[in-house]
């Protein structure tokens, strides 16, 4: 049977959403319904962005676990720093999680506009990330930003930077629609010429719902070979919300003979 791992992020990118609002108790309890429920990943905050998750981490470690794997997030080392240097690359280390999942910028505007650096440089924070997250922990998760409206600006370089994360040894390369704009028929045409330009790693989908299409990209994206799907319990997420695993998870199962329970 075909399988899909199933990334729910309801405890970092859910809690986003207006009104939502979660205390550290409240992220172990779904935590542990969540894993009750079979999804294979966890995201349960990013380590060092407030007190809250910092307790979170500690405490995770104390729930024995059936399936889910708790993954921490964060982003590429800053521009000028060393990654051995950053203290939020350290945050990431010392949260002892068995994934570390990281975002790097993928569209060339907000490399330079943002980070302000070069596109090389951007290349090269995405490339010792990666390196030395799978150096401190089993499973690094690779989430390019904007990586569709990357895609459409400067095919070449989103491109770029996923191979790098690849070559740099990260587990999965997932391909996020940050802003949500983007509709299924180009979500499966940018895919396909992905993948015959050479990207040969592990392709995941991270889907926002602007265009309220959140789901159906989630699911063209594994019917074009993306072996993880990221999304939100009830797809909470900020704005128009992420993609709803609610939906996408029975849609996988039901009606396309995907396995996606662990
Ligand atoms: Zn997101």
């Amino acid at each position: 049977m075909k399988k899909v791992l199933i990334y729910d992020t309801t405890l970092r990118d859910g809690t986003q959403a207006e009104g939502v609002s979660v205390s550290v108790e409240d992220k172990l309890r779904i935590t542990e319904k969540l894993d009750d429920f079979g999804i294979h990943y966890i995201e349960g905050g990013w380590p060092g962005s407030n007190p809250k998750d910092d307790q979170y981490f500690k405490q995770v470690r104390n729930i024995k676990l059936k399936n889910a794997k708790i993954a921490a997030f964060g982003s590429t080392r800053r521009a000028y720093l060393r990654v051995e240097d950053d203290p939020l690359i350290q945050n990431l280390i010392k949260a002892e999680t068995p994934v570390i999942t990281i975002f790097g910028k993928a569209w060339d505007l907000h490399v330079i506009q943002a980070l302000k650096t070069t596109l090389e440089n951007n290349l090269e924070m995405v490339y010792d990330t990666v390196k030395y997250l799978k150096e401190h922990t089993g499973e690094v998760v690779f989430i390019g930003e904007h990586f569709f409206d990357g895609y459409r600006s400067n095919p070449d370089y989103a491109y770029a930077v996923m191979k790098t994360a690849e070559e740099a040894g990260a587990n999965f390369l997932v391909l996020a629609d940050t802003n949500g704009g983007t509709l299924p028929n180009e979500i499966e045409k940018i895919i396909k010429q992905v993948k015959e330009k050479g990207l040969k790693g592990n392709l995941g989908i991270h889907a926002h719902n602007d265009s309220d299409t959140a789901v159906w990209n989630s699911v063209v994206a594994v019917l074009n070979g993306a072996v993880q799907v990221h999304g939100t319990i009830n797809g909470f997420g900020e704005r128009c919300g992420n993609a709803n695993l609610c939906s996408i998870i029975p849609n996988l199962s039901l009606k396309l003979g995907y396995e996606n329970n662990s």
